[in-house]
């Protein structure tokens, strides 16, 4: 990006939504583009965000603009949701606690929000926080947090660990299933199913880890990368900066989101997920085991350990029939391209994970016609 732009940096989040902002760089980037390119957001909110302000289809033809695996409740595997419905409900005794956006995701065979009209304990929390208060009112009664999301949610989680050993509590364990972001773009481009020339990096996963852990990409795969905010200017000044790397032949890990995003994260965030937590191979819904890509309860807070605690058994991943989410989360096709996009599939009946989920991008391409 050039000193220029950097100059004209908008300083208040309405600059950031400015029609005559985002006309201006569209052009530039119209004006520097002659190769063709692939790139990847890999962020539900950057996904959301492309669809519901056009960015999409107001590119030059030759940038292909596709969606990764960046919606967290997506990416839980359908066999961790269908054991812990197995779990709560073969288990009366045990109140689960879980996001809000994990009850209508569908397993294999159904979904928390049926197992908890079927009788179930499953209460929602709006913070993980909220399972120590669970604990606490009743320590009578087991609470399992089951606990999904990338390096935005995990530090909460792993502070929640800590504080419910401070406090003594043994009624509180946690089923930690969170991802990391970093390995899953590595395995993408170990994949070979897709070619990407260059990644749009999320700004809240960022944010916690730092640009820096993205260094191994521009390094060992010559793919630039450059971490954007949510707002229009903020996601067409990320493609700018990816777009002038790619023709200058450049691959390095920029910031856009300098506003909140630094090269080294935040360090008491990244302190508290080292406390608790240790790196684990992960199942990823679609893709399958990515190495590293998950957190591993450390043995100091083991006492509050899900796994450890109970008997959680897995089975296979079973999708649902005609589901096409695999291959949307892998960036292989668009969500058009599924027979049920649409049709047998919608917001009201989700079949899939990309469908139901706020940052699914089924979700997004549905709410916002982008086809
Ligand atoms: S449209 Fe529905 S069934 Fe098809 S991939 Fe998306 S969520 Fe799955």
């Amino acid at each position: 990006m050039s000193k220029s732009m950097h100059q004209k940096k908008p300083n208040f989040i309405d600059e950031y939504r400015e029609r005559e902002a985002a006309t201006r760089i569209l052009e530039k980037i119209h004006a520097i583009s002659t190769k063709k390119i692939t790139i990847m957001e890999i962020c539900g909110t950057h996904t959301h965000s492309v669809s519901k302000y056009g960015i999409r289809n107001s590119l030059p033809p030759n940038i292909t603009l596709i969606s990764g695996p960046g919606c967290p409740v997506c990416v839980t595997a359908s066999s961790d949701i269908n054991r812990i419905i197995d779990f709560v409900e073969t288990h009366p005794d045990v109140t689960v606690a879980t996001f809000g956006d994990m009850m209508r995701v569908p397993g294999s065979y159904s979904t928390l929000s049926e197992a908890k009209a079927n009788g179930a304990d499953i209460r929602v929390v709006y913070s993980p926080l909220n399972a120590i208060e669970f604990a606490e009112k009743d320590p009578d009664k087991e609470v399992l947090l089951f606990a999904v999301g990338f390096e935005t949610t995990s530090p909460t989680v792993a502070a929640t660990i800590k504080i419910a050993k401070e406090k003594g509590l043994k009624n509180l364990s946690v089923l930690a299933l969170h991802k990391l972001t970093p390995p899953a773009m590595r395995a993408l481009m170990d994949s070979g199913g897709i070619h990407i020339d260059g990644f749009i990096c999320p700004g809240h996963v960022t944010a916690i880890t730092g640009s820096e852990a993205y260094a191994f990409l521009a390094r060992e795969y010559k793919a630039p990368c450059v971490v954007a905010g949510f707002e229009p200017v903020d996601l067409l000044l990320g493609v700018y900066m990816l777009v002038k790397q790619l023709e200058e032949g450049r691959a390095n890990i920029e910031i856009e989101y300098s506003r909140i995003v630094h090269p080294n994260g935040n360090k008491k965030a990244q302190q508290v997920l080292l406390d608790v937590f240790t790196p684990t191979d992960a199942l990823w819904r679609g893709i399958g085991e990515i190495p590293g890509s998950g957190l591993k309860i450390k043995e100091a807070y083991s006492g509050f350990d899900a796994e450890r605690r109970f008997e959680i058994p897995s089975g296979p991943e079973i999708e649902p029939d005609g589901c096409d989410c695999a291959s949307v989360l892998k960036g292989l096709i668009t969500p058009p391209e599924c027979a049920l996009f649409g049709t047998a599939c919608t917001p009201e009946r989700p079949v899939g994970p990309c469908m139901v989920s706020s940052e699914g991008t089924c979700a997004a391409y549905y709410r916002y016609k982008s086809l």
